[in-house]
């Protein structure tokens, strides 16, 4: 390529040495290609027609002298070299051109074809070499990462605008100071320091993060790489630090950890960092041989605190008891939230002997039972509530998280059942009954529909002895367990609703039996009393139901009871009077079960219509020799009367418990001394 060189020259004799000067010259071994032009105005039409690669200006030219000259071809053609050709040696001038931006100056008469040739030369390395630098020191300007250079004493030399902006200090400040004097927070490892200068020193590029200090004292976290430079010689000269600041990125970290570790509303822990805390906690319990516990706290009554006030005040009551399950266990431990009003308490650091870390974990839980018990004030109003807290604890991984958690709930179930408002424990006789009562659970829905259910039949008789009804009680007939009474099925078949299809059918077979007995004389008056359960008692269509049953069955409502028990009755008492009421009206009777183990309260009993009362067998058996009982009974039987009850004793043995009770005015009797349960081929009649 041919260099394209512009003379700005207004001396024609000038202009023609320096192009004969030129036409001996070579630049990759051609000679340049030049073009002549006398004043600043023909220069500027040619520059904007094209641009050389390099100019020769002549300072004193008709139309502009002088520096102002250097300054406005440079602005027609800022890219291009310019060598200055003056008409007398002045270093002082020389030096304002150079600074103008030309990039030689020749005194004319003073140079030959190869002075100029060299200044061509120089004039456009140099030129090249600025523009890059230029260029260089633009985009470390620009870059939005501080950037700092240090000598090998690890004191800046340089520093560009986005340090100062992250970091607070101008580069005036920054100057002559080591990095450590400015931004250092003391928050930072010792160790990482040590780590950082010694990668360093060793001609490594270190990378890592730190927190930092900003001039005005306030925090940041930088991400930082520094690189050694080595000179020629292969000595470390210098450190180039670039440093990003990373506060928003570890703010935004922060805000998608807390979304997905905890809880919005409590702010505790959730279920899945729980699980991970407990992970931990169990790998941690082999290594340090420690103990821990898991505590299932349920609130007892949250349902109906929201339902009945909103969801904006149970969401105040969930906020305040996570804070005060906070307060009551020690830095270390976990407090979680599962969601709605359960929350879970992870307690490390106990005794690895279970003898030790239960009466820690106790202590925690009766703390905990103190502390959710005060009354709270939402909006205003002051509200109670308790809960209820299952305890299980763990000391190696040998068991599953899902298990422990599991384990935590069963045992808070537990606390429920004690009564709620306290505390149990899991353990091992507790978890074989909650196997087995699953096994039962299924034997129990295949026995009914195998027909393994069989109702067996215990007379009831009058003051002269006479049977004048009996009352159904259920068996099972276990293929693998045998006969089985009802206090082994009917509490499991009543919390899981199978008792509502059992008790159904105990109804169809009492009036069935009732049916054929009606047909035969001798039996025709006898009464059969059922007993039903409080869930089958509740269920929506029991009325029906039962009025259903009768009527397919066509038999005479009059002959059949339903025993009930006095606290299914006083659950809510207008509804049970009503139901009542309904069946009562078809002629069906009604028996208060084991009266005296409840309240007996006089005034509810007196809002139902009941026909009988019947005197528990607890009574019945120490009536002769226990005072209190003897009194009991007594006092049943008066209460009968004062009622217009007639009142039957269940669980007679003895013909002297018969005659007490008899003389104390009761009416009939049940007991093994008359006939004890028995299938209905053996019923006497
Ligand atoms: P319950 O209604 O109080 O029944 C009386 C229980 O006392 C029966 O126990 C009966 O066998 C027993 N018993 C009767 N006389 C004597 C006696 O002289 N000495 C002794 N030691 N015991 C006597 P069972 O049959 O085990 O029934 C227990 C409970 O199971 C019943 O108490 C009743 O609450 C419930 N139950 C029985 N059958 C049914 C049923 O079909 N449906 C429902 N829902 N519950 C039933
Ligand atoms: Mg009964
Ligand atoms: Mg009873």
């Amino acid at each position: 390529m041919t260099l394209q060189i512009l003379l700005i020259e207004d001396d024609p004799g000038d202009a023609a040495l320096i192009a004969a000067f030129l036409r001996q010259s070579r630049f990759n071994g051609h000679a340049p290609r030049l073009r002549v032009v006398d004043t600043l105005a023909q220069a500027r039409s040619k520059l904007l027609e094209s641009v050389p690669d390099l100019i020769l200006l002549d300072l004193a030219l008709p139309d502009s002298a002088g520096l102002a000259t250097v300054t406005r071809v440079q602005e027609l053609a800022p890219e291009t070299p310019i060598v200055v050709l003056s008409g007398h040696r002045d270093a002082e001038f020389e030096a304002q051109v150079m600074e103008a931006g030309a990039q030689d100056y020749l005194v004319k008469g003073e140079f030959d074809s190869a002075l100029i040739s060299r200044a061509i030369r120089h004039a456009r390395i140099r030129a090249r070499l600025e523009a890059r630098l230029k260029l260089q020191d633009a985009a470390l300007r620009a870059v939005a990462s501080g950037i700092v250079i240090t000598d090998s004493e690890a004191m800046i030399q340089w520093a560009n605008p986005a340090f100062t902006q992250i970091t607070g200090y101008s580069l005036e400040e920054a100057i002559g100071r080591k990095p450590k004097e400015l931004v250092r927070s003391g928050l930072n490892d010792q160790a990482l320091y040590e780590d950082l200068w010694q990668t360093i020193q060793d001609g490594r590029v270190w990378r890592g993060e730190l927190i930092n200090k900003r001039h005005d004292g306030s925090f940041y976290d930088e991400e930082l790489a520094i690189t050694p430079v080595r000179n020629a010689q292969g000595e470390i000269q210098h450190f180039v630090a670039v440093k990003q600041d990373i506060s928003e990125r570890r703010a935004n970290e922060e805000k998608i950890r807390q979304l997905a570790f905890f809880d919005a509303l409590t702010n505790l822990p959730n279920r899945r960092l729980l699980r991970d805390r407990l992970q931990r906690a169990l790998t941690a319990c082999g290594r340090n041989h420690h103990g821990g516990a898991l505590l299932f706290i349920d609130l007892d009554n949250f349902k109906g605190l929201n339902d009945t006030l909103g969801h904006d005040v149970g969401d105040l009551l969930l906020i305040q008891v996570g804070k005060r399950l906070v307060e009551c266990v020690r830095e270390g431990d976990t407090v979680s939230r599962l969601g709605g009003d359960e929350f879970v308490v992870m307690l490390e650091n106990l005794g690895a002997k279970p003898e030790e870390a239960a009466p820690q974990a106790e202590g925690v839980g009766e703390k905990i039972l103190a502390s959710l018990n005060h009354p709270y004030v939402l909006q205003g109003g002051e509200h109670h509530s308790t809960p209820s807290i299952g305890v299980t604890l763990f000391n190696q991984s040998d068991v599953s998280i899902d298990e422990l958690l599991k384990r935590a709930d069963l045992a808070m179930y537990q606390a429920k059942e004690a009564g709620r408002n306290t505390l149990r424990f899991f353990d091992r006789a507790m978890q074989a009954r909650v196997e087995a009562r699953a096994a039962l659970e299924g034997e129990l829905r295949h026995g009914m529909q195998a027909g393994e259910f069989t109702l067996y039949y215990q007379p009831q008789v009058d003051g002269s002895g006479r049977v004048i009804g009996a009352e159904a009680l259920l068996r099972w007939n276990h293929p693998r367990r045998g006969l089985l009474l009802p206090s082994e099925f009917i509490p499991l078949a009543e919390e899981t609703g199978l008792i509502v299809g059992l008790g159904q059918w105990v109804l169809e077979q009492a009036c069935r039996q009732l049916h054929s007995w009606e047909n035969s004389l001798p039996t025709a008056p006898l009464t059969l009393s059922v007993n039903v359960s409080a869930r089958q008692f509740r269920h929506p269509h029991f009325v029906e139901q039962v009025l259903e049953t009768l009527a397919h069955a066509g038999i005479d409502p009059r002959l059949l009871k339903i025993e009930l028990t006095e606290s299914l009755l006083l659950d809510n008492v207008d509804a049970s009077a009503e139901k009542m009421s309904t069946l009562k009206a078809h002629g069906i009777g009604f028996a208060l079960d084991d009266f005296g183990t409840g309240y007996s309260s006089l005034t509810y009993l007196k809002r139902l219509p009941l026909d009988q009362l019947k005197i528990d067998r607890s009574f019945v058996q120490d009536v002769l020799n226990n005072n209190s009982d003897a009194a009991i009974a007594r006092i049943i039987l008066a209460l009968g009367q004062s009622l217009g009850l007639p009142v039957i004793a269940e669980g007679v043995e003895t013909m002297q418990q018969r005659d007490f009770l008899a003389n104390h005015g009761c009416i009939d009797f049940q007991g093994y001394l008359f006939g004890k349960p028995t299938p209905i081929e053996d019923f006497p009649g």
